[in-house]
């Protein structure tokens, strides 16, 4: 069984910790620099990305973990969590930083007031099965993606009709704009699990 961190400093943690162990995972939560070691992946929950950055900060989680994911350690990140990996933010908090890791561009709460929450049945790439439920929360976008990044889903934003990248992988890198652990459906994390972590 892989060992799997879910980030547990602020967010929807118990719903990714249900949705891993659903898919056979041993889960463990992750609020220091120590609780990284012998991790086979780690889940970056959705929440408020200015708070994870500012706990991260003060707890000193931050630099190790940034670390850690520069090294390679396996990650999924569900909107704030996308937030969070991404190497670049546009319209973030002033002082908000990210850990990066993932070579793209990505827009904080990009759907605007009107739309900024809504649902919509995605077809993922990778994922079998018929498309995803998707649960968009003031969620982000994929506003630019780097050379290695492959977007595996996007939508069609109910405001203005344009399209957006909403889940991308780069290797062992998996982000999702919308919120798979707020539904049954555990096909991302199970994609998470058999594409991203090491065979
Ligand atoms: N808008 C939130 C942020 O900036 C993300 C929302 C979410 O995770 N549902 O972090």
């Amino acid at each position: 069984r892989p060992l799997v961190g879910v980030l547990a400093l602020q967010g929807d943690v118990a719903d990714h910790e249900r949705a891993l162990a659903a898919c056979g995972a041993t889960t463990r939560r992750v609020r220091r620099a120590a609780e990284l070691a012998g991790l086979d992946g780690l889940v970056l929950p959705g929440g408020e990305s200015t708070a994870i950055d500012t706990l991260a900060r003060v707890t000193g989680l931050r630099d190790p973990l940034r670390a850690a994911l520069a090294a390679g350690l396996p990650a999924y990140g569900s909107c704030a969590g996308m937030i969070l990996l991404a190497r670049e933010l546009l319209d973030g908090r002033p002082d908000q930083q990210t850990f990066g890791g993932l070579d793209v561009a990505v827009r904080r709460n990009a759907f605007g007031r009107q739309t900024d929450s809504f649902e919509a049945d995605l077809d993922v790439r990778g994922v079998p099965g018929g498309p995803v439920h998707a649960v968009f929360i003031r969620a982000p976008w994929v506003e630019r993606a780097g050379p290695d990044v492959e977007v595996l889903a996007s939508v069609t934003v109910p405001a203005d009709g344009s399209t957006r990248a909403v889940a991308v992988r780069q290797g062992a890198l998996l982000a999702t704009s919308f919120h798979p652990e707020a539904t049954d459906d555990r096909r991302l994390h199970a994609y998470f699990l058999a594409h991203c972590l090491p065979g």
